[in-house]
């Protein structure tokens, strides 16, 4: 259908294309905020972890593969559309006025924001969603990766969620077929190592599934990234949950090639209400850790993984502490000379810090000593009307959880 443009501040006259609708689904990890959204499957398959919001009382499904190829098609046919707008407007090369006098005409859905978003970014990532996209019979996901590959050709990587159960029943073939395609990445959350705190949180996968899973991933030649959940094991499984995930992460991280080692990113636990392990927590049976707790856990990790090679990566915004990002081992002693440093702080300092990073005025240790952030994190925590520093910290536990 054309819809005529009007012409308000742009150079040239042109008829608008009203471009279809397509699915995103509700989450991707944070390093794929800017990429290109492609909806495999909806929601999630296993939907039984006890610490996971996203997917509950929503029914999993897989979609047709025509209907994927339609969105992909439909995004495609956004994308020319938001160019054509910003020629329109004058700006040939402002995605975010093109996609903003495309939205204007009518000629783009409002889920183009998230293909104008990708555009801005330089049109170099693409992620398919929801859960487990790879649990789909492997030649549909590659004709889907193939597709994507086919209608952005700018594309450095395409990536994905995948299960580590998935991943493990999968034939060496198969996986490599999906790699053939284009596919790059995949995500896997791991949360963690330990056989006692998977069951406890209903992970559905055991240790021995996740090395498998992650050799099996790095054997068909895609990037391996693990999500390792800081505090999930509670104060009762803390070191249990440090053991058995440093010693997956090893295995897994001794099979990865020189060009391509383990990634493993920090998500730190919290608790949104409602989860089953919300659940728990109200009845005593589990308890958080605060984040010195937990930034103590990640001590004992790092030194745990030692002289293994990998990635570390903090970019949740769960984190406490974004700084701690470096390759392994080089960047060991560095990394857990962050830890230290806040471990050091005087207690009430390392709660003040704590809180100041969940109200959003710190990001690194070293804005403790820029006075407004200061003043900021002085004046929330006079707020709380909390007096001792196990108050503060229990607060910014609880700010954390309402993140979720
Ligand atoms: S597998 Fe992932 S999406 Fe599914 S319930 Fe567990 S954490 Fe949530």
């Amino acid at each position: 259908m054309d819809t005529d443009g009007e012409d308000r501040g742009g150079s040239a006259r042109y008829r608008a294309v009203v471009t279809p609708g397509f699915e995103q689904g509700p989450i991707r990890p944070p390093s794929e905020a800017r990429s290109l959204l492609v909806r495999v499957v909806r929601n999630c398959p296993w939907n039984k972890c006890a610490f996971c919001p996203v997917y509950k009382r929503r029914k999993p499904s897989s979609r047709p593969t025509e209907d994927v190829l339609a969105d992909v098609d439909a995004m495609a046919a956004a994308e020319e559309e938001i160019r054509r707008g910003a020629w329109a407007a004058g700006r040939g090369d402002d995605v975010v006025a093109g996609f903003r006098r495309a939205r204007r005409d009518g000629a783009v859905p409002d889920e183009a924001a998230q293909v104008a978003l990708f555009l801005v970014a330089g049109g170099r990532s693409a992620f398919l969603q929801d859960a487990d996209p790879c649990a789909v019979p492997a030649a549909k996901l590659a004709e889907i990766v193939r597709r994507v590959r086919e209608r952005f050709g700018g594309l450095e990587r395409v990536t994905t969620y995948a299960r580590a159960s998935t991943l493990a029943k999968r034939s060496a073939e198969d996986l490599r077929m999906v790699a053939e395609a284009g596919l790059t990445r995949v995500h896997v959350g791991l949360e963690s190592g330990s056989d006692e705190v998977l069951e406890r949180v209903k992970k559905g996968a055991t240790a021995a599934q996740q090395i498998a899973a992650g050799r099996k991933a790095l054997g068909a030649g895609f990037e391996l990234c693990f999500y390792v959940m800081p505090g999930l094991g509670g104060r009762d499984g803390s070191g249990e949950h440090v053991r058995g995930t440093a010693e997956v992460i090893r295995a897994v991280a001794e099979a990865a090639p020189a060009e391509r080692p383990l990634v493993v990113r920090l998500r730190t636990t919290a608790v949104a209400a409602g989860v089953p392990l919300w659940e728990e927590q109200e009845a005593g049976r589990f308890e958080l850790p605060d984040d010195v707790e937990t930034a103590r856990e990640i001590r004992d990790l790092l030194e745990r993984v030692g002289d293994t090679r990998l990635v570390l990566v903090s970019d949740h915004s769960l984190n406490l502490l974004p700084e701690l990002e470096g390759d392994l081992p080089g960047d060991g002693e560095r990394l857990i000379g962050v830890v230290d440093e806040f471990l050091a702080l005087p207690e009430e300092e390392r709660a003040a810090f704590a809180m100041g990073r969940r109200i959003g005025a710190y990001w690194t240790l070293a804005d403790r000593g820029d006075p407004a952030r200061r003043a900021a994190v002085e004046h929330a925590v006079g707020a709380l009307g909390a007096r001792t520093a196990q108050e503060i910290l229990a607060a910014a536990a609880e700010l954390r959880s309402r993140f979720v």
